[in-house]
Formats: structure tokens, sequence, C-alpha cells
């Protein structure tokens, strides 16, 4: 590539939804791909793209999709990335990138050796932003400005391939790490994935409760409390089929929290309770202040990841 400033002649994106139309977005505005090609299963969603200048074209042909271009980036379900991983052997261009934004590491990276000799070319990659909303239509340029994304190389991925995938995060204004992926799932587990099944179980418990008539009353809270609930349902299906003992292990350390609380209740120990709601507002409001200077600028609501 001789102009630095551009990351890819031919950039094409598998899965042109809230991630790889944002993806597209941000690259597209800051001038780093030359053509962007889109593939998918939904002609009209992929037209959708097409429309609102995400990408350039669509191919709904795999192999038609991936020619030429000299970076591939993975933005579909987790349940899709096998299919797509295998199907990609052999039809890549020489040299061409491949790597993805899966919400969950250790699967997909295991699933990219069907690239087979193709493999080092995978950089495994979590951007850590999105919001609870899906599809092209959602898709914003500036989606990843201020937010990590988190690189999972593997002994075997070349190191060329890293460096270019973390130039692709910074251009978009991410800052990039790298760490193992057993560290990555344990951590989302502990940040991302917990509280979304909190968010989906508090939701899933009050409609249980009294129908509707408890949803009345609630307020401001519940609505922050549960925004998340909102997300995409075969997303976090997929999330929890693979990265299910990660998560339950978080599940594990907060239900021994809430029995915490519950004997602090049950033996009304309003010494304990306040020590407890204490030192979690004081740690929320320093991450607070860490996040808000690491990143320069907080983005409220937009950290779902
Ligand atoms: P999304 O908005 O639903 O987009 C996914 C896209 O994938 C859809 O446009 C869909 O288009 C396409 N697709 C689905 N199955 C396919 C298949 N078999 N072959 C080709 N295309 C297929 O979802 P998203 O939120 O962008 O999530 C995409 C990935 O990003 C997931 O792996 C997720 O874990 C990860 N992620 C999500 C977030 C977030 O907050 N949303 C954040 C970080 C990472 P068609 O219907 O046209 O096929």
């Amino acid at each position: 590539m001789k102009d630095p400033s551009v990351i890819s002649q031919r950039l094409t994106i598998i899965g042109v939804g809230l991630i790889g139309g944002s993806l597209a977005r941000s690259l597209r505005a800051a001038g780093a791909c030359g053509e962007i090609v889109g593939h998918g299963r939904d002609k009209q969603n992929l037209q959708l793209g097409v429309d609102l200048g995400v990408i350039d074209r669509f191919e709904t042909d795999l192999s038609r999709a991936v020619a030429g271009a000299d970076l591939i980036v993975l933005a579909v379900p987790l349940s899709a990335m096998a299919d797509i991983l295998g199907k990609l052997a052999g039809q890549l261009a020489p040299g061409a990138v491949v790597t993805d934004v899966g919400s969950a590491k250790a699967n997909v990276v295991r699933d990219a050796s069907l690239l087979g000799e193709a493999f080092p070319h995978f950089v495994p990659a979590h951007p850590i932003a999105g919001t609870e909303k899906s599809g092209v239509g959602s898709s914003v340029p500036d989606l990843f400005r201020n937010h990590y994304t988190i690189l999972t190389p593997v002994p075997e991925t070349n190191r060329d391939a890293i460096t270019r995938i973390q130039r692709m995060w910074e251009i978009v204004g991410a800052r990039t790490v790298t760490m193992d992926v057993e560290q990555h799932d344990r951590i989302l587990a502990d940040t991302s994935h917990l509280p979304h099944m909190l968010a989906f179980a508090l939701v899933d418990y009050l409609s249980r409760q009294d129908g509707d008539d408890s949803f009345r009353y609630a307020a401001g809270g519940f609505a922050d409390f549960t925004r998340i609930a909102s997300s995409d349902p075969v997303m976090w299906r997929d999330i929890c089929l693979s990265n299910g003992n990660a998560i339950r292990g978080a599940l594990k350390g907060y239900m021994d929290t809430l029995a915490r609380i519950d004997r602090y209740l049950a033996s009304a120990d309003g010494a304990a309770l306040l020590k407890c709601f204490s030192d979690a507002k004081q740690r929320r409001d320093r991450f607070l202040s860490e996040r808000a200077a690491a990143m320069g600028k907080v983005q409220d609501g937009i950290n779902d990841d």
C-alpha cells in the first residue's frame, strides 16, 4: 500500500449491519479505502447499504464478493462465522488479510483454522463499541472513536497482518490493545456479557410478576438499567453459546454477591449495606473519570460490547 492513509484498495465487508456498516462508513469518511464491496444474504439490506453510501456495490455470492479484495472483514453473527470461514478457504487473493469483529473470540479463532494456509493472515479483533440497535440503517461513521478494539492474535498470526488491522482501527479513531483469547473472553464475560444477562433477566423477571402493571410504574432507573435488553436476541444467544463457560463463571460471582446482599437484608444490617453501596458508588465514579481521562471523552450509551 503506497499511501499509508489507505488501508485497502478493495475492502469486502461480510455482514453489512451495525458494526460492518459503521466500519465501512468510518473508513470511507477517513478516505482509507478504494472500493467497498458488501456481502450478505438479504439483497434489500445490501441495496440499502448502497443507497446510504455505506458500500459501493454488493455481491450475494461469497466468492465474487471477495474476488480481488485485499482486506476482508467478517461482521456477521457469531453463529455464521464458521460456515463463512470454511467457504473462504481457497477463495482469497494472495496476501489478503481477513479479520472479524465477533464479541467472543475462542470459537472464532478455532474456526479460523478452516482458512487453511491463509490462517496466519486472519487477525481476530473485537471493537468494544456498539449499541442495542442492529442493521445497516443504524450504522454511524463515528461508532469506534475513543473506544478500544481488542486484538487477540495467536502465535501463528502474521506480524504485518496484525499491524495492518491495528492501523485500520486507529484510522477510525479506536485504541487498539492486544490480549490472549482466554483473557478477552473472561474480561468480556464480566464487563459486557454479564450486564446483558442481568438486563435480560430483570425484564424477564418483571414480566413474570404481574404482567404490564409493574412496567407502568417503572421509571428512568429501570429504563437505564435495561436499555441493553433491547439488543438483538440472536446476537446474544450466539454470544452465550460461544462464551458460555466464562459467562457462567461471571454469573456465579454475581450470584455470590447477591447472596451476600441478601444476608445483609435478612439481618437488617444497615452498616453493611451502606458500606457495600458506598464502595460501589466510589468505584463506579472512579471508573467513569478514569475512562473519561483515558478516552478523552465519554460516549454515554454507546459502549455496549
Ligand atoms: P447486525 O447489525 O445484525 O449485522 C449482521 C449482518 O450480518 C446483517 O446485516 C446480516 O445481513 C449479515 N449476516 C447474517 N448472517 C449472515 C450470513 N450467514 N452470511 C452473510 N451475512 C450474514 O449485527 P451487528 O450488531 O453488526 O453484529 C455483527 C457482529 O459484530 C457480531 O459477531 C457481534 O458479536 C459483533 N459485535 C457487535 C456489537 C454490537 O454492539 N452490536 C459490538 C461489537 C461486536 P443479511 O441479513 O443480509 O445476511
